[in-house]
């Protein structure tokens, strides 16, 4: 037995699952998960000394690798000076300054500490913002586990939202509408039926969890006009690209500016991190400005800020996302040269530092139906295979992997020796 095999059996005694959020459970490839060490550039070690070349960059934060040596003195000293106050610090002050430089769109800009809460607080501002209940969210599109996010489609095109796990009220559901990703069509039918009920459309800019998808031409600059003809507020969930696929994330890479936009991930460089911003005079609601209410008591936590800020400057040095894009595309082109060799079918999807690989027939995946139609059983054969060589891939085939500027050629070539060893296996 290893001894991450004996750490998920006592870990199972009192974690729901042995984890803290499912998909690490591996239910989504089987097997048992790894547990892990320490981190350092681009390489993950596990608790039996194994070391792994990492592409999940824990779920996307780690856009400069682990353990950069500037974000971690940086750390320790803010460290030193007080773990948090719960009171108005100089480092919040610096870090809204630069977000909002960074993503223009966002005039005023709210710290949270996660994701989820960046999305839920925006949803109640749109509410708010607008005085309408309903929202729009897409087919595929995660946005944290808010209840009123947490909702799939109904079996017609347009009936009123499901919850996707119980505990969520019907009566909430129903005021999520649920279309496909990409199909403006079916976003003009849902506006055309309850448009003036629609307070916001809540998208991911770039679709990451549901593998890595890209908005089709046309798709976002869709949204911003049919949110502008019916006063809708358009939300980008930027969690996940922010930072990510360019320095003002999929809005500058798009061109399309939306209301609001949320942020996670890498603006807490590892650290428990959200934000949500954008257009003042919808800012301007929040408490204590304004009659929505919002608050936190980690919110803006000086360490947490100061491993963010960190970050952000080191990702605003000259070319960063050229070479972070370049080292991707470099990886996606080979894996697809590979597999193309070895005679397994694959497509691939790239923005920035995410990117996406498919198993399929398909030359292109543009949807949640098609992702989901991939050959699931090829994928986790490919995870496992990949794992033993020493490469760490997100365990599930629904979410986007990530590069990180500590990916230099020669992980992404150790990377490509292993995928075509592992693919002509498959
Ligand atoms: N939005 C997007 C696009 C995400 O990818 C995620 C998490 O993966 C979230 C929101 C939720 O963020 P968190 O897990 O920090 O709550």
């Amino acid at each position: 037995m290893t001894h991450s095999d004996e750490l998920f059996q006592r870990a199972q005694a009192h974690i729901p699952g042995g984890v803290n959020s499912p998909v690490r459970a591996f239910k989504g490839v089987g097997g048992k998960p790894v547990f892990f060490a320490r981190g350092e550039g681009p390489y993950l070690y596990d608790v039996d000394g194994n070391r792994y070349i990492d592409y999940v960059s824990s779920w996307g934060p780690l856009v400069v690798g682990h353990t950069h040596p500037e974000v971690v003195a940086a750390v320790q000293e803010a460290a030193a000076q007080g773990l948090g106050f719960g009171a108005p610090t100089a480092i919040e002050i610096e870090m809204a300054e630069t977000v909002c430089r960074l993503v223009p769109s966002m005039d005023l800009v709210r710290m949270v500490s996660s994701g989820t809460e960046a999305t839920m607080s925006a949803i109640r501002l749109a509410r708010g913002f607008t005085g309408r209940d309903k929202i729009l969210k897409f087919e595929g599109c995660y946005h944290g586990h808010a209840d009123s996010l947490l909702v799939k489609a109904g079996s017609g095109a347009l009936t009123l939202g499901v919850p996707t796990s119980p505990g969520i009220p019907l009566a909430l559901a129903e005021h999520t509408l649920t279309v496909s990703y990409n199909n403006l069509d079916a976003v003009q039918e849902a506006f055309a039926h309850f448009g003036g009920q629609i307070a916001a459309v809540i998208v991911e800019p770039v679709a990451g969890n549901m593998n890595c998808i890209p908005p089709a031409p046309g798709f976002l600059e869709g949204l911003r006009s049919i949110c502008n003809e019916y006063g809708s507020v358009l939300i980008f969930d930027e969690v996940m690209t922010g930072f990510r696929v360019a320095l003002g994330g999929a809005q500058e890479f798009y061109n399309v500016t939306p209301d609001l936009t949320t942020l996670g991930k890498v603006i807490g460089g590892g650290l428990p991190v959200g934000a949500f911003g954008g257009r003042r005079e919808i800012m301007e609601m929040i408490s204590p400005l304004g009659p929505v209410y919002q608050a936190g008591t980690l919110s803006g936590n000086p360490v947490a800020m100061t491993a963010g800020l960190t970050t952000l400057k080191l990702i605003q040095t000259p070319e960063f996302y050229q070479r972070l894009s370049q080292q991707t595309q470099k990886l996606v082109k080979g894996l697809l040269e590979r597999a193309h060799d070895a005679g397994v079918p694959m497509a691939a999807n790239q923005v920035g530092g995410m990117f996406g690989l498919f198993f399929t027939e398909e030359e292109e995946v543009t949807n949640y139906y098609q992702a989901t139609n991939c050959n699931l059983d090829r994928f986790k054969l490919f995870f496992h295979g990949m794992l033993g060589q020493g490469i760490y891939l997100a365990p599930s085939a629904f979410e986007a992997s990530f590069v990180s500027s500590a990916h230099g050629d020669e992980q992404i070539e150790a990377t490509l020796q292993a995928a075509e060893q592992v693919l002509t296996e498959l």
